[in-house]
């Protein structure tokens, strides 16, 4: 079982990705985090990637491709992982599905208002040391992160111009993926703009549905 997170930047698929691994076991795999520790690393991959995304356009799809082909086939994905933030375009997905023919899925779309994004993204602060992710107002009166002592940063695309561009961008290259899923028969939308909790009875009602069908075809009871 694969299970896709769509959603425009800051719909909060990192954090129901990381709640569903917790309730499911499947790891989350996120492009952006890949994408990210390449920079951090200064790797050939990272030193490419890194004005393309400090200026929130999209990374090349082989680059994108290749990091998620090395990354799906690990031992720890083989009853199942979550994807956070890809595929992003149709040529993604259609590579996706190229990867591994015929794999369930869901396609899990986190609906969430273009100003919701841009009050989240430009009040996001993330800990350098755990990656948790908090809320400006909670950082505030605080020195360090209080899970793991690491300092708070802000991402260099939370910039306002840049959200504007990533939402953009969400519109033109990433949202064509919900006719695409929707054409699959593998896709369901939730209501984002709740508490984290609420999104994620629904998130979780999805996959564990989902989980129960794909028992029932192969006469699992
Ligand atoms: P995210 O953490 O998912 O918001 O991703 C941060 C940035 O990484 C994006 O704005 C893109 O520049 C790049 N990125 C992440 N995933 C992809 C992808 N699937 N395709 C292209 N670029 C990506």
């Amino acid at each position: 079982m694969r299970v896709i997170l769509l959603g425009p930047p800051g719909s909060g698929k990192g954090t129901q990705g990381d709640l569903l691994t917790r309730t499911f076991g499947f790891p989350r795999i996120s492009t952006g985090d890949l994408l990210r520790a390449a920079v951090q690393a200064e790797t050939p991959i990272g030193l490419k990637a890194k004005a393309v995304m400090d200026r929130g356009a999209l990374v090349s799809d082989d680059i994108v491709n290749a990091l998620i082909k090395d990354r799906i086939f690990h031992d720890d994905c083989r009853e199942g992982y979550i994807l956070d933030g890809y595929p992003r375009t149709i040529f993604q997905a259609e590579t996706l599905d190229s990867f591994e023919p015929g794999r369930d899925e869901v396609a899990v779309d986190i609906r969430v208002s273009d100003e919701a994004v841009v009050k989240r993204l430009s009040s996001r602060r993330v800990c350098s040391g755990c990656h948790r992710v908090y809320n400006v107002k909670n950082t505030e009166n605080k020195a360090v992160c209080p899970a793991c002592g690491g300092d708070f940063f802000q991402r260099s695309d939370d910039t306002p111009d840049v959200i504007r561009k990533r939402l953009h961008v969400y519109m033109e290259e990433t949202a064509p993926l919900i006719a695409y899923y929707i054409s699959k028969g593998d896709y369901f939308a939730v209501d984002g703009e709740r508490d984290i909790a609420s999104v994620f009875e629904d998130v979780a009602a999805i996959l564990t549905k989902a989980r129960g069908n794909i028992g029932i075809r192969e006469g699992i009871s």
